[in-house]
């Protein structure tokens, strides 16, 4: 286990008490007003404002600049609140802690100009209004970033936008004043250099939301994923985030800090979930036997627990790293904890909703909303064999090793 300094633990430990006081007991009326179709439950707005007073906000963000409101937590020491935070499916968005927003102001921060920063960062850490980025095509294989289609045309001073992008999280949300989208400007520029980043007003003329996509057919209006069409979507040219062309690698930043946050969510939520194993099988009894007295129902618990820590660990490394070398010196273990982690949710999700029989698939337990979360975690923030394809290729080529020869006979 990583130490963390003592302002890091009481921080953690005032979140756990929040939360234990007044986040958990509003689940159920959370879900209610979800289900009754309110975008913001009206529970979220009231705790999101009681977490900002007792300054409990933006803890998610390391570089705060001096007069932004934050607790400046390192990456490494967000890990445990963070696992407070992923226990519920809108923990994170109490504390102004939730996707996609965190790393949309990551990025504004990085390559923001000033009056960028005042027109979208400041709202955004003040929780005023939401963001989403907008990369994934439906009809180009966006894991390839260098395969994207949509087109960023300087005409004067202003861009021409055009295009459809899905997925795009959140950019139909009735919060979303911001989309940050990816798009090619110079088609004939080197493959890495073709990409720029542009903000776009998400009610700009010409942008036309298709549909909400369903993921595993899980429509909520509180967590959006649409499909997005931009037919000739003028901005300014002074919209352009960071340098023309630099889409790739600007977008490569963004990808770090958001793929550890899904893992340190991700741990928080399988926490529950191996709890909720625990508790179920203690309870029920077949042939004779309590459930939990089957050797496979204990080693679904124990395989669980030691992945589940494993994980954790990882997470920390990767975090410490983040903090310590930056993002691109992080890389392979960012994407190690992404395949790992996306695994051990679903193997998790999975064992449990095993556990509880056919309640495990209903909607009364996290297990079976837990499960296909974690399979499209294998999917977003890059598909698991991407993750691979990076980690094999820095692997191969950060071998040291001296003498493999004598290790091996003719
Ligand atoms: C719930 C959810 C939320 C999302 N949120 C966002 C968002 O906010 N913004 C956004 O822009 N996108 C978002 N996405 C989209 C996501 O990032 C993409 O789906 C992902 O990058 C993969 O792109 P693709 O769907 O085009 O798959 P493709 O690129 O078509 O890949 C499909 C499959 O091909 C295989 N494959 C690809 N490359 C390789 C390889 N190198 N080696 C072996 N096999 C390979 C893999 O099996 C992969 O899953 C979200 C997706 C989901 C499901």
């Amino acid at each position: 286990m990583f130490d963390l300094p003592q302002r890091a633990i009481d921080i953690a430990a005032q979140v756990e008490s929040f939360f234990q006081q007044r986040v958990l007991p509003n689940n159920k009326l959370w879900e209610q007003q979800a289900k009754s179709g309110q975008p913001v439950p009206d529970i979220q707005q009231t705790l999101r404002a009681e977490a900002k007073e007792l300054g409990l906000w933006n803890m998610a963000l390391p570089r705060l600049a001096d007069d932004e409101p934050g607790l400046r937590l390192t990456n490494l020491e967000f890990t445990a609140v963070a696992e407070i935070l992923g226990r519920l499916e809108w923990g994170s968005h109490v504390f102004n802690c939730n996707a996609p927003d965190v790393p949309n102001m990551e990025l504004l921060q990085l390559f923001g100009n000033h009056a960028q920063k005042q027109q979208w960062l400041t709202p955004l850490l003040e929780g005023e209004i939401g963001s989403a980025f907008a990369m994934t095509e439906p009809y180009a294989a966006s894991s390839d970033p260098t395969n994207l289609e949509t087109r960023i045309e300087r005409d004067g001073d202003e861009f021409v936008i055009n295009g459809r992008k899905w997925f795009a999280s959140n950019g139909s949300h009735s919060r979303c004043e911001l989309l940050i989208l990816v798009g090619v400007t110079d088609s004939q520029a080197q493959k890495s250099q073709r990409q720029s980043l542009v903000l776009i007003p998400r009610h700009t003329p010409g942008i036309n939301v298709v549909r909400n996509l369903p993921v595993f057919d899980h429509l909520s209006q509180t967590n959006l994923h649409p499909e997005l069409e931009f037919t000739n979507v003028r901005v300014p040219v002074s919209n352009l985030l960071g340098d023309e062309g630099a889409g790739f690698a600007i977008g490569q930043a963004r990808l770090g800090p958001a793929r550890l946050h899904h893992c340190m969510r991700a741990i928080g939520e399988c926490e529950v979930l191996i709890s909720l194993m625990v508790k179920r099988s203690q309870s029920r009894s077949t042939f004779g036997k309590r459930i939990d007295e089957y050797s496979s129902t204990q080693a679904a618990i124990s395989l669980s627990r030691i992945e589940l820590d494993q994980c954790r660990l990882l997470v920390q490394r990767a975090a410490h790293l983040l903090d310590t070398v930056g993002n691109k010196a992080a890389r392979k273990q960012i994407s190690m904890i992404k395949v790992a982690v996306a695994k051990v949710y679903q193997d998790i999700a999975d064992r449990c909703i095993q556990l509880f029989g056919a309640r495990g698939v209903t909607g009364d337990t996290p297990a079976a909303r837990a499960f296909g979360k974690a399979r499209a975690f294998r999917i977003y923030d890059g598909p698991d064999e991407v993750h691979l394809q990076t980690i094999a290729r820095l692997e191969a080529g950060e071998q040291s090793l001296a003498g493999l020869e004598h290790y091996l006979h003719e």
